[in-house]
Order: C-alpha cells, then sequence, then structure tokens
C-alpha cells in the first residue's frame, strides 16, 4: 500500500513538473494566508529545531511550514519578522485546580496562562459545578485557553479532599464500590469531561472498574497509585497517566508486597481522624521503610512496566519538592504573587516565607534526590513526561509556576527539549490530539508562543516571550502585559 501511494504521488509531481513555472505559481496562490512568521527557528519535540523557515497561519490553523522565502505572499498579509527568534508550539499546564482556592479561579488562571505561554490547561479535579464558568469561558472567549477537565477526583468510600480543612477542599466524590465507579464514570462522560481522575483511597475492585469503563467512553484515566494497590498493577490495569510520581517509591523497595499489605491493614482499621490524616499516617509509615530499602532491580522493573504499558507521568515537581527547590527564595518568582487576586496574593505573600528555607531534613532529602533521579530513568526508559503544577496549590502562580516545572524538569536531567515535549506533544499525545495539535506542522491549530532567545540554550529562555498566538490571533506584548494586571483589574 504505501507503495502504491508514493507512485501516485510521483504522477503529481511529474505532471506539475511538466506544468513548468505556471504549475508553481499556481501552487503559491493556492497557499491561503493571514499572518506569516518569516525567518523564524522553529522548534518542536517531533523534528527539534529547523532554522530560517517561514510559517504561515491561515484561518487559525498553520497552513505551512516551509524554508525562508519559499512563498511570495500578498502585501495584504500580517508579517512578523522574526530574524533570530524562536517559534515554539503553546504550552500545557497538565495539573491545575481552577476551583482549589477560593478567590482564584478561571478569572484569574486564563490570563496569566495566556500571557505566560500556557495555551492548554488540563484540571485535574473539581465538581462539575464548580467548572460550569471555566467551561463557558473557555468555550465564549477565543483567546482564552483551551480547557480540558475530569469533573472530580475519584475516591473510595474514604475522601481525601471532602472539605475537612483549606488544604482539604470538596473536590472529590467516593465510590465505595465498583458498581459506584462504573456509575460515576458514565455520569461524567455524560457531562462531557474530556479525562478520568481516579483517587487514591479506591478500593482495587473500583479502580480497576473505573479504569474499564473509562475505556468504553474512550476517556483516558489520569491516576493517583491507589493506596490499595501497587504502581504496577495500576499500570496493568490500563492507567493512562500517574500523578506526582506519589506511591512509586513503595514498588522500588524490596518488599512491595509486605509494604500492600501494612498499608492494607492500616486502612482497614482507619484509626485517623479522617482520611487525609490517614493517608498522611501510611506515608509516614511506610516511606522511611522503603528508602531504606530501595532495590535498584524493582525500580528497573517498575520502569519498564510503565514504559510497556505507555502510563504517563506528571512529577509536578514545583508542588512535589515543594520543601526542597527554594523556589520561596527566588523574588523573580514570588513577584508574580502580585498577578492573583491581592485577597489570595496578600496571603501567599505573608505565608511562603514560613518555607523559603529548604528542608534540610536528612529523610527528606534522601526521598528528594530520589524523586529527581527518577525523571532522567523514565525518559530514558520512554516513559512520556507530562509538565504540570498542581497549581494554586502552594503558592503557585497559575503561568508563571509552568515555566518552573519546566526548569525543575532540566535541573532533574531532562534536556530542554524533553521539557518542551512534556508541555506540548506529550499532553497531546495522552488525549489521542497530536495530529491537531502539539507542534508545529501544516493543518495543526496555530497555539504558538514566539520567543526572543533559544530555548534549547537555556529553558528559562521560556519566560523571554514576545507574542502568544491562540488559535492564529496574535497576543503580542503590550497585551500580555496588561493580561498579567487582568485579575486585580477585575477585582476592582
Ligand atoms: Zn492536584
Amino acid at each position: 500500500m504505501p507503495h502504491r501511494i508514493r507512485t501516485a504521488r510521483l504522477g503529481v509531481l511529474l505532471l506539475s513538473l511538466a506544468l513548468g513555472a505556471c504549475g508553481v505559481s499556481e501552487q503559491v496562490e493556492s497557499l491561503q494566508a493571514d499572518t506569516i512568521i518569516e525567518n523564524v527557528t522553529v522548534i518542536d519535540a517531533v523534528e527539534g529545531a529547523r532554522a530560517n523557515m517561514d510559517v504561515v497561519l491561515h484561518d487559525g490553523k498553520i497552513a505551512s511550514v516551509s524554508a525562508h522565502g519559499t512563498h511570495t505572499l500578498p502585501d495584504t498579509v500580517t508579517r512578523i519578522e522574526a530574524t533570530g527568534k524562536y517559534l515554539i508550539p503553546g504550552l500545557w499546564d497538565s495539573h491545575v485546580h481552577l476551583s482549589y482556592t477560593e478567590g482564584l479561579d478561571h478569572t484569574t488562571f486564563f490570563p496569566l496562562a495566556i500571557a505566560h505561554g500556557v495555551t492548554s490547561l488540563r484540571d485535574t479535579g473539581g465538581h462539575l459545578d464548580k467548572l460550569a464558568p471555566a467551561r463557558a469561558a473557555a468555550e465564549a472567549d477565543p483567546l482564552a485557553p483551551n480547557l480540558y477537565i475530569s469533573g472530580p477526583l475519584i475516591d473510595g468510600s474514604l475522601r481525601v479532599y471532602a472539605g475537612q480543612s483549606p488544604f482539604n477542599p470538596d473536590i472529590s466524590v467516593g465510590a465505595a464500590t465498583a458498581a459506584d465507579a462504573e456509575r460515576i464514570v458514565d455520569e461524567l462522560a455524560a457531562a462531557g469531561v474530556h479525562f478520568v481522575k481516579a483517587y487514591e483511597m479506591l478500593s482495587e475492585d473500583a479502580f480497576k472498574a473505573l479504569v474499564a469503563r473509562a475505556d468504553t467512553h474512550g476517556l483516558p484515566v489520569a491516576a493517583h497509585v491507589p493506596l490499595s494497590m501497587t504502581a504496577g498493577d495500576v499500570a496493568r490495569a490500563g492507567a493512562d497517566d500517574m500523578q506526582h510520581l506519589r506511591n512509586l517509591e513503595f514498588s522500588c523497595a524490596s518488599d512491595v508486597a509486605a509494604l500492600l499489605t501494612e498499608r492494607l491493614d492500616m486502612i482497614a482499621e482507619n484509626d485517623a481522624d479522617h482520611p487525609a490524616l490517614l493517608r498522611q499516617n501510611i506515608h509516614a509509615a511506610q516511606r522511611p521503610v522503603a528508602m531504606a530499602d530501595l532495590e535498584p532491580e524493582a525500580c528497573d522493573e517498575i520502569i519498564a512496566t510503565l514504559a510497556e504499558h505507555i502510563v504517563f507521568q506528571t512529577p509536578t515537581l514545583t508542588v512535589s519538592r515543594f520543601a526542597t527547590h527554594g523556589l520561596y527564595r527566588d523574588q523573580s518568582y514570588t513577584a508574580t504573587f502580585d498577578y492573583v487576586p491581592a485577597e489570595v496574593g496578600d496571603g501567599w505573600k505573608e505565608r511562603h516565607l514560613r518555607y523559603a528555607d529548604p528542608s534540610t531534613d536528612e529523610a527528606v532529602l534522601q526521598f528528594d534526590d530520589w524523586f529527581q533521579s527518577m525523571l532522567p530513568r523514565l525518559a530514558e526508559a520512554g516513559v512520556p513526561i507530562l509538565a504540570g503544577t498542581d497549581a494554586p496549590i502552594v503558592f503557585l502562580t497559575p503561568g508563571a509556576s509552568l515555566h518552573q516545572e519546566l526548569f525543575l524538569l532540566v535541573e532533574a536531567g531532562l534536556t530542554p527539549l524533553q521539557a518542551i515535549e512534556a508541555a506540548t506533544s506529550a499532553p497531546a499525545s495522552f488525549f489521542g490530539i497530536e495530529t491537531e495539535t502539539g507542534s508545529i506542522r501544516a493543518g495543526l491549530t496555530a497555539d504558538l508562543v514566539l520567543l526572543t532567545a533559544n530555548p534549547l540554550e537555556d529553558i528559562r529562555n521560556i519566560a523571554k516571550i514576545e507574542t502568544v498566538i491562540k488559535d492564529g490571533e496574535l497576543i503580542t506584548r503590550p497585551t500580555l502585559d496588561t493580561l498579567l494586571l487582568a485579575p486585580n483589574a477585575q477585582a476592582d
């Protein structure tokens, strides 16, 4: 079959050669264009870097990507002279919560995301009624980021996020049984979610039923590894993505079976005041045991299993390494607290200082080292990584925190191009829409970011944004600066 296609194409080529100059000019006129980005270095995770390219946009899509000077276009076309500049696909933050913090919703997330080149957001847990205004705004406003939602976390009969405290707002539903899990997935599918989020207190039965049911709806599953299962079992059950590398350390320990039995006993006993504390107690009891007993072969095996089953990993380094990465000492980061509504930002300005000095606790540092060491190992094994932050948890400013996540991915050992992949083509693959978005080639959605410096030389150049392009619309620097101020302008 491929051979026959090649022959047919050759026929067209010969015909156009026979038509000569006339054939070529016809081809040029047939390229419809409203914008051309001229002589730019195009960077995506599919083809790497391509220098001296022209990228033509038409009707919200990329119409062509070709060597500079290939097309002669009429003067009516908007021209962006981009010599010495770099064009990357629009970024994704694959782990946010638009309904976690009172006073910090899509009216903050959307402008700050776009201002930082984040053209797609994946909300990993929130009730549908709370998310309804965000969904409506994303639909109605062409300059809002694309929004992908899971609806509430699906937890077990015990729920970690059930409104026990400001740190555990109610963003979940409980599935006590397999039948519950199936019913909830059916309801969420009917409500139009884009994926399903499985949480930590699910039983093995309910988790497996959830994944199987989501599959019948064509919905991918982003999961926390339930405490009732091993990471390998989660992969074999068919989960598509795991969050925070959490509970993965148990599967890297030599006696994973004994740890699992102990966890199941602790869950059955349930002697904590509420499920969030129970989960905390389990981690406090088991993590030191796992970290003292890490077995390289066990870890190699679980990494191979994740690769074999193509289970994406969203490590959320900005939140997972909260106690160690020293983000809150970086004044260029804490200055972004001014962008979030003052009623929230003022509290952040006060409270973040408590965490400004990175932890010196040996156990915390050992876990942190292990955590970071997993990133290059996973990437090398072919496990796809997603860049996600968990914003706005622990003072994570929408948009700005995604840049931090990319910096931390590179610090942990990914190449800058692998970090860009984690925020562009990898999330597109998670949703099976890589032929629509996530890289830079003809036919794909024109969600793009124009940078004034090379992010492959220094990932921090990802912050040097000149223009963001959303569905082909140009959002230039002055407008981006206005968007940074928008959340507080609205509050006035
Ligand atoms: Zn989260």
